[in-house]
């Protein structure tokens, strides 16, 4: 088999739990499960994050999936029931919806439910996604509290720059003055606003990336905030081919030796969701030592530099991110977030649970 493989810990999930609850002791966990527990498997995480108040998902599958594992808490859907058929098997699985829309209130107002369902009714405080604009948000609240359908409201809005040095000030004061004169439970804050924005953490909070061990702001690595990653990435050398200076790596010679190099080849390529972008001098690390990758990236291989690591041979062990490499020195390199490595990592990658 090939040498790839993806390694959970959930001893590290769990950590990174108590990590956002010392941030805000006084709240309840949403942990985010949505894509696939973020690329680790959605009953993967489940495990390690038991603790959890609650899980939130995006499709109804993944809520029916936690319920019939025989997880008990809270569970809600991002993004709402996309129809009545759903609205109804989520209520009987007692799965909490968000209703962002006027056509997802009609459904509910239109819905026989057996059971009535809770609400987390969203308001778009100027993300600009989802959600109610301010000035209609205290008409559907009237509109939800009078439906049969709905037993509890709990508010909640998102922010779009939790990690930003604008912070969420204005955001919040929208969210605030429109919720003044409404009594009830509120859930506000991402990963970014729990590290960041005491102030956002109120009743409910919804961390997702930091639980993976990632950082949700990118000027602050995830070690700063005592995050351990839940996912190694590994795999081994299969080839190594010695060159001379001028000689070159990979399809379209994109790296090109200017001293005698020794270039490892790396079970490991896009298809199993390395990124392509990922520039020469990408870290990697191989016998437990961080070097650099070189060559473009192809679909089943990549290559990393061996010059300086003469113990390393066919079948020594490589980690594409992971506990030398952080996932977020990886993603900075290829252009891009922690959180789009995470969720890319194949189906064809093999993934074991550690505790
Ligand atoms: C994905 C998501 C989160 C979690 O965000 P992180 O940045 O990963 O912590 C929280 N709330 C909503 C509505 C989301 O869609």
């Amino acid at each position: 088999m090939r040498p790839i493989q993806a390694t959970v810990s959930l001893s590290a999930l769990a950590h990174n739990l108590a990590v956002a609850k010392r941030h805000a002791p006084q709240s309840k966990m949403m942990a985010v499960v949505k894509a696939n527990g973020y690329g680790h498997g959605l009953l993967n995480v489940a495990a390690g994050l038991s603790a959890a108040d609650g899980f939130a998902v995006l499709n109804l599958s993944e809520a029916i999936d936690l319920r019939e594992a025989g997880y008990d808490q809270v569970i809600l859907l991002l993004e709402g029931a996309f129809s009545l058929q759903e609205l109804k098997i989520a209520s009987s699985y007692g799965v909490d919806v968000v209703t962002h829309s006027m056509p997802q209130l009609e459904m509910l107002e239109k819905s026989q439910l057996l059971r009535p369902i809770h609400i987390y009714l969203k308001m778009n405080s100027g993300m600009n996604r989802l959600g109610f604009q301010p000035h209609a948000y205290e008409a559907a609240y009237q509109r939800a509290q009078a439906c049969k359908n709905v037993r509890g409201i709990t508010f909640m809005t998102h922010f779009a720059t939790a990690d930003e040095e604008v912070g969420v000030a204005s955001a919040l004061d929208v969210f605030n003055q429109t919720t003044a004169d409404m009594t009830g439970k509120s859930s506000l804050a991402n990963s970014a606003a729990i590290l960041r924005h005491p102030q956002t953490h109120v009743d409910w909070v919804r961390p997702g990336i930091m639980l993976y061990g990632s950082t949700p702001v990118s000027s602050t690595p995830a070690a700063e905030y005592d995050l351990k990653p839940a996912m190694q990435f590994t795999s081994e050398i299969i080839a190594i081919q010695e060159i001379n200076a001028g000689e070159s790596v990979g399809y379209g010679n994109r790296f090109i030796a200017t001293k005698p190099t020794r270039v490892g080849v790396v079970a490991c390529g896009y298809a199993d969701g390395y990124p392509r972008h990922a520039p020469n001098g990408t870290p990697i690390s191989v016998a437990g030592k961080l070097t650099n990758t070189m060559g473009r990236v192809s679909m089943d291989m990549l290559f990393a530099d061996l010059t300086d690591i003469p113990e390393a041979n066919i079948g020594t062990p490589v980690e594409l991110w992971g506990n030398q490499v952080p996932v977020d020195a990886v993603a900075e390199k290829a252009g891009t977030v922690g959180y789009e490595l995470l969720c890319a990592v194949a189906p064809r990658v093999p993934m074991r649970v550690v505790d």
